[in-house]
């Protein structure tokens, strides 16, 4: 009789340890896929370890083994060890949901069968020469790939800091080929941060490799495609994976290079589940793989607008900087235009020199965007008639407007206030959240262009609105986009998901039509985030050499903050000198390291009162490394009659504040028991939040 260690999907701090003991009439590779009862269900399960085979007749035998699946990897182990380390989950718990859904619920015979359908043909040795290396690289480019892959230290992290139209993907593609050249079982992974905004970047990769088997991996498909293509990544058939933030966990026996495009962009955080940052596991994969493997595996992360936990570490030498500063084909980046929104009668949506441009542009037949960033932004009061703003005046942070108490809340400090009757500097009655703005954005902008507007031709001016709302269904965001590229649209419309990516190559002009939200935000990201929204937006510009005149306009009341020189200025650097000076001086990441409790009950006193509770349970243990701010309501605070409370835990040392995590988790289950917590519906840890 063999004892087997099994990992199987238990929630964190539940009672059960991180794997639970079966016995086995054969030995089974660690790594291996079994089935094995749990209560009174059978589950799946993955072999973590093996025990002596002492006699134990409590255990109850594996009911099966996968064995036409190969083992998982020790790598691949590695990875979900950390993270369930790192993120504060159960081993079990981070390690089956790391797997395709189907694999739990088919049983041998099904998955036999999904296995012996032929993937892709294989198109013969001849035609199997992928890289039809059309274009000439730039001068950049070259240098960039020379570097990355012969300067760098083993597997040190490579930050590929490229102007928008740089040609970073080109970049990619090549380094790809190359690595897939030098070793035929290599495997890649490419991770976008939302595959449908990124179809240009899907068909380049299917153009360039048409020989090889890509997999994809995102959301968006059906649990049978999943399966579909987990199998291919884990046989190593698909040696290209192309995938959203779940693809990190994607087992690739061979994986050699990991790509992370957009390193910036917020969807890489998960907001759900163990809430990884698959951009920081890229990171540790590629460390983890070539700890374990033979073969070392590489690791860039693209960006014109680096995170600035990115741009410290190159600052800080342990990433590679590669810089690829100019755009192809010499094309200029936009000129910052302000508008002045101080200067129109309140309330005015759109600037008079703003529509002007417009007008202009429609008539040379060149093509605008126009976008709205709202979204996400939890509101802060601000007096119009004097400027005053609603800082918590024990932080360099501005107070949460909660609407339901009405009252200012710091989240960073817990600091309380109702709500001033009138603004406390000049009295002024009018104090209202900053922002504020239209949904009708669409038809507003028809009434301000005017009858007058006209295409060229004569004909009446189109624009054409794309949000979360005109892309629900499958294909439009395709059709949409297309009909912008074909040039049938003068004035594009959206929210900030038209900034990230596309490649335009007749807009000339573009314009965010409402900046302040971000500027004064409670969160000490905002202005990072704007700064690379903006960025991103105007590198929709002008990508063509010829539209030497493109512009980027922002409409603000402040248009003296620091934030639009740099812009003005397309300076990145300059821009994270001085967001990065002001973390250290308010020791925010990436020079401190948080976590956040967060509880959800059926009454807001119980979910603060539970986490009043767990800071008294830190007591001794947080020590002096670890400081443990008060509860304060989430600004979101209420969500389907579940009210949502939440406690900032920081530290300058993460490996301190690790610790500290895991000693005062596994404690917080046995609160739930206290009077105070009656009515407590969940809590649960995310560690380096991305909003707070
Ligand atoms: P980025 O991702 O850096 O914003 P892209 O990869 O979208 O930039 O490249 C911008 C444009 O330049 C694309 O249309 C691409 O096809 C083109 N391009 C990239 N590299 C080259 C090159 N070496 N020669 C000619 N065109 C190129
Ligand atoms: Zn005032
Ligand atoms: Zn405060």
């Amino acid at each position: 009789m063999h004892i087997l260690q099994v990992a199987v999907a238990a929630p964190a701090h539940s009672d059960l340890p991180p794997t639970l003991s079966y016995t086995s009439e054969r030995t089974l590779a660690i790594g291996s896929l079994v089935r094995v009862s749990l209560g009174k269900r059978e589950v799946l399960g993955i072999v973590w370890g093996d025990g002596e085979s002492n006699e134990n007749p409590k255990l109850k035998a594996i009911e099966g083994a996968l064995g036409e699946i190969a083992p998982l990897n020790a790598a691949w182990r590695a990875l979900i060890q950390f993270s369930a380390r790192y993120y504060q989950r159960s081993l079990g718990e981070v390690a089956l949901a790391a797997l395709p859904p189907q694999l739990r619920e088919l049983d041998a015979l099904q998955l036999a069968k999904r296995m012996k359908r032929k993937p892709k043909e294989d198109t013969g040795s001849d035609e199997k020469a992928n890289a039809t290396n059309s274009v000439a690289l730039s001068a950049e480019q070259s240098l960039a790939i020379e570097k990355f892959f012969s300067e760098k230290k083993a597997a040190q992290p490579a930050l590929l800091f490229g102007s928008t139209g740089s040609g970073k993907t080109e970049v990619y593609l090549r380094s790809v080929a190359r690595v897939l050249a030098e070793d035929e079982t290599a495997q890649v992974l490419i991770m976008v941060p939302e595959i449908n905004l990124t179809p240009q970047l899907q068909s380049r990769f299917t153009e360039r490799f048409a020989a090889e088997q890509i997999a994809t991996m995102h959301s968006g498909m059906t649990p049978a495609q999943r399966l579909k293509a987990w199998l291919l990544a884990h046989s190593g058939q698909a040696r290209i994976i192309l995938g959203t933030r779940m693809s990190i966990f994607a087992s690739m026996p061979n994986l050699r290079l990991i790509v992370v495009d957009e390193e910036h962009d917020a969807s890489y955080k998960s907001q759900d589940g163990a809430r990884h940052s698959a951009r920081d596991l890229a990171v540790m994969r590629a460390k983890l793989e070539t700890e374990h493997n033979e073969k070392p595996c590489n690791v860039m992360l693209g960006s014109a607008t680096p995170s600035l936990e990115t741009w410290q570490a190159c600052e800080a030498g342990r990433y590679q900087r590669l810089e690829m500063p100019s755009r192809i084909g010499n094309a200029l980046l936009p000129k910052l235009k302000l508008a002045d929104m101080r200067l129109p009668p309140r309330g005015t949506l759109f600037a008079p020199q703003l529509i002007a441009v417009l007008q202009e542009r429609i008539a040379r037949g060149e093509q605008s965007l126009v976008f709205l960033n709202r979204r996400g932004y939890a509101p802060v009061l601000a007096c119009d008639a004097c400027g005053w703003k609603c800082e918590c005046p024990h932080c360099s942070a501005y107070r949460v407007f909660h609407k339901s108490d009405r009252t200012l809340r710091c989240h960073h400090c817990g600091h309380t206030e109702r709500v001033p009757r009138a603004c406390p500097e000049c009295g002024n009655m009018d104090i209202q959240p900053v922002g504020r703005g239209t949904q009708k954005i669409e038809e507003q902008l028809a009434v301000a262009l005017g009858e007058d507007a006209k295409r060229p031709d004569g004909s009446p001016i189109i624009i054409r609105r794309i949000d979360a709302d005109t892309t629900k269904h499958k294909g439009e965001l395709e059709a949409q986009l297309a009909q912008v590229h074909a040039g049938d649209v003068d004035v594009l419309v959206g929210t900030q998901m038209i900034t990230k990516g596309h490649d335009f190559r007749r807009i000339t002009l573009v314009a965010a039509i409402d900046a302040d939200a971000a500027l004064f935000s409670s969160d000490f990201r905002a202005p990072e985030r704007l700064f690379a929204l903006l960025m991103q937006a105007a590198g929709r510009a002008g990508r063509d050499a010829g539209s030497a005149a493109s512009q980027m306009w922002v409409q603000t009341r402040h248009p003296d903050h620091p934030l639009f020189a740099a812009l003005a200025k397309h300076d990145y650097a300059g821009f994270a000198k001085q967001q990065l000076k002001e973390r250290t001086q308010a020791q925010l990441p990436p020079f401190s390291y948080q976590a956040l409790l967060r509880a959800e009950a059926r009454t807001q006193v119980v979910a603060q009162a539970f986490l009043q509770a767990a800071q008294e349970a830190a007591g001794d243990l947080a020590g002096e490394q670890v400081v443990a701010f008060p509860p304060v309501p989430m600004s979101m605070q209420r969500v389907a009659d579940v009210e949502r409370a939440q406690m900032l835990l920081e530290s300058p040392s993460r490996v301190a504040l690790q610790n500290f995590l895991s000693q005062w988790l596994p404690q917080l289950r046995a609160l739930r028991s206290l009077p105070q917590c009656k009515g407590l519906i969940r809590f649960a840890v995310d560690v380096d939040p991305l909003l707070i």
